[in-house]
């Protein structure tokens, strides 16, 4: 190691891995490797937003996520601002939609792993193909399975298994095993939901509704959006956002979701059904066909929640590793100059460009740190 050269290893060359590392390559005194175990980079950002990426959200309010608190204290250190100008200052032009979620302008995921690739220094060097598999600590630098190089600093940034087919997640994270963490038990989350009594009728039906999320006869959740219904159960955006609240329950029992195919409270049904007999015109076809079949509540068609869905249909996890691990700079409490930040931690929000802006907020925060610290 040249005196004055700082070793910093990258575990996971994905969302906030790929951040940190355009980050911190303008520091002289940086020599930074990228382990990544798949042969890609930035594959997820790359699937987001159905290929668009939604990057961030202009309207962050602490409550999309998972732990209200710890944002609110993160937004202490970082705003929306510091995103938007490093991507500017990266050479990315940015789109803003009606619902305040922000997009490359050319709409192209790909868009955004291309400007975190370009001009990298030279002191960056990406490994593909290379899995992290242990990691030890020796006096105070850090060993990485055998690669031949000690480093003064670590950062975990191997996000989760959400997305992921069963062969790829399979001991996803293993590596944590051998390091001191506590963690919650991870679970999928922005998915969707099997649900029980399901007619399949309904199946390829998409509609606007309000849908509620409801706990024995309390109300967790209610979002009006499109709502996908498959060959079992629902999905869609506002079904996904369900799906983040179901996980924050401590216990699922008695869960169900509830439709209101209305949303107006004013609108007659008794009229209407007095004077046309039929619900034709108020219920999309597969509907108004479940209702001839066995007539429902279109206020309120209720179905018990059996399970979410699979990891593989999921965008993100619920749990990981807790909160209480690391500190303001995302630094392990017991493991100095260790850090860990985006998805591995126990943070998830609903859909918008939540998750992606803690990844690179959280790869930000922690740039900043390593980079004063050396000075
Ligand atoms: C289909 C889909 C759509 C999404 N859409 C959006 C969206 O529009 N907006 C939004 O905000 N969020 C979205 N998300 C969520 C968002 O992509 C993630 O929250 C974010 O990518 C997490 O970033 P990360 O850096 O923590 O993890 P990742 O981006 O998953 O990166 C982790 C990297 O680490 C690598 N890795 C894992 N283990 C190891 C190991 N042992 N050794 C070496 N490398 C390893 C992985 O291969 C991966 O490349 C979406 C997710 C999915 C799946």
């Amino acid at each position: 190691m040249q005196k004055g050269k700082m070793n910093i290893a990258i575990v996971g060359a994905g969302a906030s891995g790929l951040f940190l590392a355009k980050k911190l390559s303008s520091c002289k005194q940086a020599n930074i490797v990228v382990f990544e175990k798949s042969n890609k980079v930035g594959t997820k950002i790359k699937a987001s937003g159905g290929g668009k990426a939604n990057i961030f959200n202009t309207n962050l309010y602490p409550t999309a996520y998972n732990n209200p608190v710890f944002v609110q204290n993160l937004l202490r250190q970082i705003s929306v601002e510091d995103i938007k100008h490093s991507f500017e200052q990266m050479g990315l032009r940015l789109a803003v939609d009606d619902e305040n979620r922000v997009y490359p302008a050319t709409f192209s995921s790909q868009s955004v792993v291309d400007v975190l690739l370009t001009n990298l220094s030279h002191q960056v060097k990406i490994i593909t193909n290379y899995e992290v598999k242990h990691i030890t600590k020796n006096g105070n630098t850090y060993r990485i399975n055998d690669y031949n190089l000690d480093f003064d600093c670590l950062v975990l940034a191997s996000g989760s298994p959400a997305g992921m087919n069963r062969t790829k997640r399979t001991d996803y994270n293993a590596y944590l095993n051998s390091l001191p963490f506590k963690q919650q038990p991870i679970a999928p989350s922005l998915v969707g939901f099997k649900l029980q009594a399901y007619p399949k009728i309904l199946s390829g039906c998409r509609v606007k509704t309000d849908l509620s999320l409801y706990q024995n006869n309390n109300l967790i959740f209610k979002e009006f959006g499109e709502v996908t219904f498959k060959d079992d159960g629902v999905s869609g955006i506002v079904v996904l956002n369900a799906s983040a609240w179901y996980n924050r329950l401590k216990n699922k029992d008695n869960c169900s979701l509830s439709f209101d195919f209305l949303c107006d409270d004013n609108y007659d049904l008794q009229k209407h059904w007095q004077q046309y007999h039929d619900f034709c015109g108020i219920l999309s076809p597969k509907l108004n066909q479940l209702y001839q079949q066995k007539p429902f509540n279109i206020r309120c068609l209720q179905f018990k929640i059996l399970d979410v869905y699979d990891w593989e249909f999921a965008q993100v996890s619920s749990g990981g590793i807790d909160l209480d691990t690391i500190d303001e700079h995302f630094q392990a409490k017991k493991l100095p100059n260790m850090y860990i930040i985006g998805e591995m931690l126990n943070i998830d929000a609903v859909c918008g460009g939540y998750n992606l802006f803690f990844a690179f907020a959280s790869a930000y925060i922690t740039a900043q740190y390593i980079v004063k610290l050396w000075k």
